[in-house]
């Protein structure tokens, strides 16, 4: 079974606690690494320098403490294989359901299952909003589904 290496570990260390259960519900079923969680303001800037962020300090889930967002990568890293960055939204929905926490993913900010209206795509980007309650789990259900890039995904 997948688990996070020492960098990972230490990058989940100031995110909210429900989302690292979150994370640690995903990383059973496909191995990733965490990027980012908290962003200070140096680091915030320099993401919002380097385009990798719309945001400035102290305007981003990131800025937080604890974080309510953290940037996942499917490991190995390989920034060009997007239908594993699908796969691992899929299954952070699904595992956003087992805790019953509800996210949001930077591949779909409006959350209605679509990925052709987005502006700015973040598909390594996970937030926290909230609890889930149950009739809030069958519409992340969908989610996670529509995310899935399945076998025949070119
Ligand atoms: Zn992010």
């Amino acid at each position: 079974m997948p688990y996070f290496g020492s960098r990972s570990s230490s990058n989940l260390e100031n995110v909210n606690p429900r989302l690292v259960e979150v994370c640690n519900d995903a990383i059973k079923t496909m191995d990733f690494s965490v990027l980012c969680g908290h962003r200070n303001e140096e680091d915030q800037n320099k993401a919002f320098d380097e385009h990798k962020s719309t945001l400035r300090f102290p305007e981003s889930n990131h800025n937080k403490k604890p974080s309510d967002a953290v940037d996942l990568a499917p490991y190995p890293v390989d920034w060009n294989d997007k239908r594993r960055f699908y796969n691992l939204a899929s299954i952070m929905f699904i595992a956003a359901n087992h805790i019953g926490v509800k996210l949001r993913w930077g591949g779909d900010w409006d959350r209605d299952a679509s990925r052709k209206d987005q502006s700015f795509n973040d598909l390594p980007h996970f937030e926290y909003k909230g609890e889930a309650p149950e009739e809030a789990k069958h519409n992340q259900m969908i989610l996670a589904n529509a995310y899935n890039p399945g076998d025949s995904y070119a």
